[in-house]
């Protein structure tokens, strides 16, 4: 094998010192603009030279950039040609350091890691929204489904976990003003493998659906994909079953409200046929998929749903029609349907008691009911998919690893922030966290805890923000549930009140009442501020109280278990009516859904994409100085280069690190009966490892350069 030493250059495109070796054959001229790994930046301090190497690499097309192990990836907005089958095929069981920073490559690495190591792997991409992270995601997938190897029958499973894609987009993704295909649920996904290595099943959980989008837009946005597409795509007479005759957006309600039916970018007849055929190819049958577009329909219908007052002050639906469309689609008669959008029961000393809604009531309910069904029937479609994915006792004995892979909606800010977005940037919030845990606190905690001489990196750490959202008793998430929980006057502004009362002086906690000058022009009087690790957002707290409580009024929901259609029947059942406990709130449930999903994660072996969004056009080659500095600040990326050129780029127990290399030293082993640390350090010495090159710990090799163990495994290769 041929090696080239890599030109490196520091401030100004002076030659600097040289560090890694690099296959001259895998890697080409054009490849190598700026350095491919950070840690190569001779300048590593400063935040101008990483700029610098971005968008020289960029300019050239180049949009992946390693830090160590990291994957710093670019959004290119425009097709490349890097994702071809032939580019996964070159990738395969390739070293990661061979080649040029790729997607593939950290895929390939991680499944590597995953056959030698038998160690769980989760894939963890972050960034803000539209950076890139759920094209990665898919990426990723696309890899393993074309290079593993293959057993009998798990083509199907390979088809069905490519497939689950399309579909929980066309659901759960819509365009904002961020990002045209906007993923509005979190996603965690488990790639299942046999012990041969071959993906033999799958499985997802899925987060907090923003369901609020089903009933209205901001400006400039659109309700979730699934609508336009059935509109434009649907087949005649199945439309026509639906009452979905009329097939411009703009004759439903819930379509228009932010006045942007059509995206250029957005083809949703094809998109409809892309859906349409990955549910039969999941294998859904053509009753469910029936079922599943009536409810699309409901909703439609349900927006169109209007009330009037009459001369007693009475509501009453004016839109007959619809009121016949919605009883014959859900199965439910049309009277009882009717009394139930116009009227609240109350039981009241044990006796049931019937009274009138409001206008604002009554449109308050129909918005709720169109949530409710459209995010149960999200869950239902997710639980399906699961049951479709889930690994057959006949492909193997049984599911040996996993690789799990994490896409959540990114960091948002816009104009107006409610609760959805604090929902957001509080999952982000504890995604940064995990990042900190587990590289820069616990890399550095390491070096400690072996006795390895060391200098500390300082780093900020997002822990306390965390806590402001979620601690016991006091975080945000407490205070709103209590006021959840309280009756008389509890109001969006009483919780407000009680945030200032319970967190005034908290350095990342601000209102208007609470500022001064600037800052409080900056906030308005119905708002509170976070600073969060990823910058300031102010959040309106108009709505969170209702969106928090997430409750369906019992006159609906026993109308909805009534249904004929099998789908809205399962997602409400009768034992639910039965049930006097009060359920979760939505924030509590999605704290304790993302706790659970930390653990998952801290129990297997991360890998980090660190998504950039080079410009808010969406234009490609567009680089904007600005918004890519404040993404390489916030993702920690200088701090995280600080802490691996400091360090180590490699650890290995000692005892992973004999069991891989011992073979190298014949003569030593099998019969070598001594300690551990004495076994690796004579191993050490016989692979001639420099002074300079390592560092002994108490139960750990720390191997300074990337060259080092690259040479070692090549050594191991040609054995
Ligand atoms: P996120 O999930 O981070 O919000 P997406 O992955 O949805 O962002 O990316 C937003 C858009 O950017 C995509 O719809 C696509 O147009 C473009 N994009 C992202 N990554 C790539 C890529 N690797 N190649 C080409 N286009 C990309
Ligand atoms: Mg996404």
């Amino acid at each position: 094998r041929k090696y080239l030493k890599m030109q490196v250059f520091g401030e100004g495109g002076t030659p600097g010192s040289c560090d890694l070796l690099v296959m001259e054959s895998a890697i080409s001229a054009r490849d190598r603009v700026g350095v491919q790994d950070f840690l190569l930046l001779e300048n590593y301090n400063s935040e101008a030279a990483f700029i610098e190497n971005l968008r020289r690499r960029y300019r050239e097309g180049l949009i992946y950039t390693y830090i160590g192990s990291v994957l710093v990836s670019v959004n290119p907005y425009r097709e490349l040609e890097i994702y071809s089958k032939q580019n996964m095929e070159r990738h395969r069981g390739v070293n990661f350091y061979e080649i040029s920073p790729h997607i593939f490559a950290l895929a390939n690495n991680s499944y590597r890691a995953l056959r030698t190591e038998r160690r769980d792997q989760c894939i963890l991409l972050s960034g803000e929204s539209g950076a890139g992270k759920t094209e990665a995601s898919k990426k990723i997938l696309q890899y393993y489904t074309h290079i593993c190897p293959t057993r009998n029958n798990t083509h199907t499973i390979r088809e069905r976990l490519l497939q689950s894609n399309p579909v929980l987009e066309a659901f759960g993704n819509a365009k904002t003003l961020r990002n045209d295909n906007s993923s509005r649920f979190g996603k965690y996904m488990d790639i299942q493998f046999d012990y041969k290595g071959a993906p033999i099943g799958g499985h997802i959980l899925n987060y907090l659906l923003e369901k609020s989008r089903v009933a209205h837009q901001n400006h400039g946005e659109r309700n979730f994909h699934i609508f336009y597409q059935l509109l434009e795509g649907g087949e005649e007479p199945l439309l026509k079953r639906l009452g979905l005759e009329k097939t411009n957006p703009q004759h439903y309600h819930y379509l228009v409200k932010g006045k942007c039916p059509r995206v250029s970018s957005i083809n949703d007849k094809n998109g409809w046929k892309v859906v349409r055929n990955a549910l039969t190819i999941i294998g859904f049958n053509e009753d469910e998929i029936q079922e599943l577009m009536e409810i699309v329909a409901i909703v439609l219908h349900l927006g169109n749903i209007q009330f009037g007052e009459d001369e007693e002050g009475e509501t009453h639906i004016t839109t007959g029609p619809q009121l016949q469309y919605l009883s014959q689609l859900l199965g439910v008669d049309g009277s009882v349907l009717k009394e139930a959008l116009t009227h609240k029961k109350i039981v009241a000393k044990g006796e049931e008691m019937i009274s009138p809604l409001s206008l604002e009531q009554a449109l308050s309910a129909r918005d709720s009911l169109a949530k409710a069904i459209y995010g149960r029937a999200f869950t239902w479609l997710v639980q399906k998919l699961n049951q479709s994915l889930a690994f057959k006792v006949y492909y193997s004995s049984k599911c040996s690893s996993i690789i799990g892979l994490l896409d959540v909606y990114g960091f948002e800010v816009f104009q107006h922030n409610s609760f959805e977005q604090f929902c957001i940037n509080y999952c982000n919030e504890k995604l940064q966290q995990l990042f900190v845990e587990l590289t820069l606190k616990s890399e550095q905690e390491d070096y400690e805890t072996e006795g390895v001489r060391w200098e500390r990196v300082e780093y900020f750490n997002n822990k306390i923000i965390c806590d402001l959202v979620e601690e016991k008793h006091k975080g945000i998430i407490a205070v709103l549930d209590e006021e959840c929980l309280r009756r008389g006057d509890a109001s969006d502004i009483t919780f407000l009140e009680k945030l200032e009362d319970s967190l005034g002086g908290h350095a990342h906690f601000v209102t208007h009442k609470m500022a001064n000058g600037k800052i409080r022009k900056a906030i308005g009087r119905e708002e509170f501020r976070l600073v969060h690790y990823a910058g300031e957002v102010n959040y309106n707290v108009s709505g969170f109280l209702d969106k928090n409580n997430d409750l369906l009024c019992r006159h609906l929901k026993e109308v909805l278990c009534q249904s004929g259609n099998h789908i809205v029947s399962q997602c409400f059942h009768a034992d639910e009516l039965m049930d006097q406990r009060r359920p979760e709130t939505a924030a509590t449930e999605f704290k304790l859904s993302l706790a659970k999903l930390m653990e998952i994660l801290m129990s297997k072996e991360p890998l980090y994409v660190r998504c950039i969004k080079p410009n808010d056009a969406k234009q490609p080659g567009g680089f904007d100085e600005v918004l890519v500095r404040h993404q390489v600040k916030y993702l920690g990326l200088m701090e995280y280069l600080r802490v691996r050129r400091a360090g180590f780029a490699y650890r290995r127990n000692f005892e992973v690190f004999l069991e891989r290399y011992k073979s190298l030293c014949p003569d030593t082993w099998p019969n070598w009966r001594g300690t551990l640390p004495e076994g690796v350090a004579t191993l050490v010495k016989h692979l001639n490892y420099k002074p300079e090159e390592y560092k002994l710990g108490r139960s750990k090799i720390f191997i300074r350069f990337p060259r080092t163990l690259f040479v070692t495994e090549d050594a191991l290769e040609a054995k």
